[in-house]
């Protein structure tokens, strides 16, 4: 029998669950409270592109199955680059993206080097997480990696991603970074915005029904449906149900956007991680390095990235003064770079964007102790970090409890 299923957020957790319920034959309504669907992954554009851009940084890894899976089976390309990776230490652009490269790299000892190896390397091969959940990522990487690994090559990266919690963060979260990741990165065509476009239009043909500009400030509003389905962060689903849930911290992000006249990475590094804590951003990714800049009518696209905690002064700021407190930093990566360079800039912000993970970790359930209430979100793709395939993997999960 047909349900009427309501589905909360078009994020890619909504999206891949409205498509794999409405393709079992259920009548499924998204309700969105933005104007178009992809949530943390949407894109924006400026007239004279042909592809939007995301708002945030994003890119795929070839472990990605789930999304690829969805992506084949709708017809969506999904393209696969080698960018390259670097850090930014000591003043140098040292490039770290390749056991080869880790061998090379000129600030760590040749046995800080090896020792940094096998400590990813215990990580990369091993399947099973459990073990990872014992002790914080800090243990792991001093006990294994060493002293030396962590102060010039983990810690400035912890503490620029995590803060306060940086000694804090579980192994588990580090693994969920390395195991999955792949040199090679993928690119839906057309953006993370043209591909939510697509899921949409193939659940549309399967019959769902999407509602934009329609915020959802308590269940009660959809007792007409005989399912929901939520994939708001557990915090403000905990508002619109009225259930409560152990805390959860995260963080949210600040991205600084500039289009440039001019390469900023003029090696051709992608992502760039800032290893120098006096520098007040965390990594500068150029996605034209990426993604081919004729896209968007020549412009050098950089993202210039940070995580912060929801009172952070940066969340006030308008994207002119937080280029200005940025400026002497993007000229000692590069120094050749001048503010005329910039066309435009955009600053885009989001109070949750990473979950904390921290030791004893709570994982919120798919099902919740309200019947036929589902909640799927960013918190519960663990042991991996969060991302757009954990969504879809979540998505087809709970498609199977309801069926
Ligand atoms: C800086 C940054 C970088 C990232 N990099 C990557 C990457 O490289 N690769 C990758 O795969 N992932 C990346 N991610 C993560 C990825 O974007 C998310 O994990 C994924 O998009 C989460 O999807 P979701 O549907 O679970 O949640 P969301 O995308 O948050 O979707 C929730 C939706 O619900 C809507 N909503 C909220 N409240 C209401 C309400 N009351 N009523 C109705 N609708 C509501 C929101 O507008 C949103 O559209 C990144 C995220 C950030 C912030």
């Amino acid at each position: 029998m047909a349900l009427k299923i309501a589905v909360i957020g078009a994020g890619f957790a909504g999206l891949g669950t409205a498509y794999y319920l409405s393709k079992t034959g259920h009548q499924v309504t998204v309700f969105e409270k933005d104007s178009q669907p992809g949530g943390l992954a949407v894109g924006f554009k400026n007239s004279k592109w042909s592809w939007p851009l995301e708002k945030h940084y994003h890119h795929l890894f070839t472990s990605d199955t789930a999304i690829k899976s969805l992506a084949d089976e709708i017809s969506h390309p999904i393209d696969f680059y080698r960018p390259k990776t670097s850090t930014f230490i000591d003043d140098q652009i040292a490039q770290l993206d390749s056991p080869f490269s880790l061998l090379k790299f000129p600030q760590l000892s040749l046995p800080d080097r090896l020792r940094t190896a096998f400590g990813l390397a215990l990580m990369r091969f091993n399947p099973v997480y459990k073990p990872f959940e014992w002790f914080t990522a800090k243990k792991y990487i001093t006990t294994l990696m060493g002293q030396a690994s962590w102060q010039k090559l983990w810690e400035p990266l912890f503490i620029g991603k995590f803060h306060d919690y940086a000694d804090q963060i579980s192994a588990v979260w580090f693994y969920g970074r390395i195991r999955p990741r792949s040199a090679s990165l993928g690119y839906p065509r057309g953006g993370f915005l043209s591909l939510a476009e697509s899921i949409q239009s193939a659940a549309k043909k399967n019959g769902a029904n999407f509602i934009y500009n329609k915020s959802i400030n308590n269940i009660s509003e959809l007792s007409k449906f005989d399912k929901i389905v939520c994939t708001l962060p557990t915090a403000l689903f905990s508002k619109i149900s009225g259930l409560h849930y152990p805390p959860l911290p995260g963080l949210g992000a600040v991205n600084l956007v500039l289009a440039l006249k001019k390469q900023f990475l003029t090696d051709g590094t992608y992502w760039l991680n800032i290893n120098d804590r006096n520098i007040p951003f965390v990594c500068v990714t150029e996605h034209t390095n990426f993604i081919d800049p004729s896209h968007y009518a020549g412009d050098h696209l950089v993202y210039v990235g940070n995580y912060l905690p929801k009172e952070h002064k940066y969340y006030t700021y308008s994207n002119t003064k937080l280029l200005e407190e940025f400026l002497p930093f993007l000229q000692r990566i590069n120094p050749n770079f001048e503010k005329s360079w910039i066309s435009r800039s955009w600053l885009w912000t989001t109070p949750f964007a990473q979950p904390v993970v921290l030791l004893n970790h709570y994982v919120p359930p798919l099902t919740t102790s309200i019947p036929n209430v589902y909640l799927v979100n960013i918190q519960q793709v663990y042991p991996w970090d969060r991302g757009t395939n954990g969504a879809i993997e979540l998505s087809r999960k709970v498609t199977e409890l309801i069926c």
